[in-house]
């Protein structure tokens, strides 16, 4: 058994300062230190990687409080379009979906990915139709509430929303294994089509069993462009960097490209990092030395 198994989570970095005043920070911070709880005991119990990232991203995705799942709010064409990618550490195997609309959880979409087909990445109308193949739940544009609009304390105008909001879980279980699993309604207000860094392996998402899991969350053509999840992992792999300064670098090239967000991380050993550029990211993370849940 692994000493110091840990799981870490987001709920997305973002202009969260702007809440402060409102419940929503705190019924956020509640929501995540009973899921972390939860999930971090079924590690102890021997859960997998695998299964307790899955849990938790599909929790946040249903909870409400994130740009993802059902928290999720329309493109530029009035359609809610939701990317996911979950990468194996101990295979490098990666499953994600891009710009799907049916899922209820586009998590466990990209798992079907990866374990149901030889492929990487499906997209749009061909993912759907490939999701109802699978038997996964999907749901209606009903079932959509979108985070940035629930409650009239939250509403704010255009100009003032954040521009981003993702979920995403890094976990190292008792057997050494890494996972991560990252979910999300893209950037608020995208462009119909538009496509983040979230499903893409090595930019949003990256995992290697004895280096690092990584997920992101941020203005996603920057995570793109400096393809931030595969740095952390090759500074750490190559350099020998500690998470903490491998997230920290990767999370500089992004802001140096004019971007922002955040990164969380753990490393074989358990340690973890969870910096971000932005006033705010919803994060949670436990192992057998620390537990911390913030969203400023
Ligand atoms: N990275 C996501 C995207 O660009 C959004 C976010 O994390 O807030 O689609």
């Amino acid at each position: 058994m692994h000493p110091n198994p840990c799981v870490v989570l987001h709920g997305g970095a973002g202009n969260l300062a702007r809440y402060q005043g409102t419940t929503r920070l705190t019924d956020a911070e509640e929501f995540l230190s009973s899921l972390l709880d939860s999930v971090y005991n079924d590690l102890l119990k021997g859960a997998s990687a695998t299964e307790v990232a899955l849990t938790a991203v599909r929790a946040m995705e249903d909870c409400g409080f994130f740009h993802a799942g059902r928290g999720s709010s329309p493109a530029s064409n009035g359609v809610v379009e939701l990317d996911a990618s979950f990468m194996d550490g101990s295979t490098l195997r990666v499953g994600a979906v891009a710009s799907v609309t049916l899922p209820r959880h586009a998590i466990d979409a990209a798992y079907a990915v990866l374990t149901r087909t030889e492929h990487v990445l499906l997209v749009g109308a061909e993912a759907d139709a490939q999701i109802r193949d699978f038997g996964l739940e999907t749901v209606s544009q009903e079932w959509f509430t979108p985070c940035d609009i629930l409650g009239a304390a939250w509403e704010v105008s255009s100009a003032q929303l954040p521009p981003m909001g993702t979920v995403g879980a890094v976990v190292l279980d008792g057997q050494g294994n890494m996972v991560a699993a990252t979910s999300t309604g893209g950037t608020l207000r995208k462009t119909a089509g538009r496509v983040g860094d979230t499903p893409i392996p090595g930019a949003g998402t990256f995992a290697k069993n004895n280096v690092v899991a990584v997920s992101c969350t941020g203005h996603g053509e920057f995570f793109l462009r400096a393809v931030a999840a595969h740095t952390v992992a090759m500074r750490m792999e190559l350099l020998g960097e500690t998470v903490g300064t491998a997230t920290a670098m990767a999370l500089q090239s992004v802001v140096t490209l004019g971007g922002s967000g955040g990164i969380i991380a753990v490393d074989h050993r358990g340690n973890y990092a969870m910096p971000f550029s932005t006033s705010g990211m919803y994060r949670a993370a436990r192992n057998s030395r620390q537990r911390i849940v913030a969203a400023l």
